[in-house]
């Protein structure tokens, strides 16, 4: 049986429902979401979900307005993914980078996955350090394991500045680009993540 790993990237009510820097089109993934959670749940894959949770003075408040500060709603996993909690690993990252928590490194340590699936958001900032962080290492170690992206089960936020459309796609080639195979999700394929349609 392959040992699957299904990584919730910032599904949290701060990046998506309120705050500063909330985007609700963002929820247009959240059914796909749901959707590979469940799927990862019925397969018994490992399924870790990263949360945006700060101090009130931690260093990313000089590129970011203050977000996602531990105790508020703001830092809650959203409340579709929220009521499947029980069944993820729950892992929270106070700077853009998950990979570099201390938690992530300490699974990472003990599991060698065949395949990692990632989704949430943003694609060109959490997803995007992430997938590239964990894929080098992969590389780095001789680490057989695969990693994917669904292009349809991640996505950014949208303002004057930050075009969602362009940064998601220009983000999504760069990982292509890196090694990382990017996937297109049906809502009725099985979690095989090997046999998804690439792009
Ligand atoms: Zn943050």
């Amino acid at each position: 049986m392959k040992n699957n790993l299904l990584v919730v990237v910032d599904m949290v009510n701060g990046f998506i429902n309120e705050g500063p820097l909330a985007d609700k089109n963002i929820n247009k993934i959240t059914g796909t979401v749901v959707n590979e959670i469940k799927k990862a749940i019925q397969k018994k894959y490992t399924i870790i979900a990263f949360k945006d949770c700060h101090m009130p003075d931690d260093a990313e408040f000089k590129d970011f307005p203050p977000h996602c500060i531990g105790g508020t709603s703001q830092s809650e996993l959203i409340p579709e993914v929220k009521s499947y909690e029980n069944n993820l690993i729950v892992i929270e990252k106070n700077t853009t980078n998950g990979f570099n928590t201390k938690a992530f490194k300490n699974l990472v340590k003990g599991n060698i996955w065949d395949n990692v699936l990632v989704v949430g958001c943003c694609t060109d900032i959490c997803v995007l350090q992430f997938a590239t962080n964990f894929n080098e290492f992969n590389k780095n170690h001789n680490r057989p394991t695969k990693i994917f992206v669904a292009e349809n089960g991640v996505y950014t936020f949208d303002n004057s500045e930050h075009n969602a459309e362009k940064n998601h796609q220009n983000a999504l080639q760069r990982m292509q680009d890196l090694g990382i195979s990017v996937v297109s999700l049906k809502e009725k394929t099985n979690f095989q993540m090997h046999n998804e349609k690439t792009r």
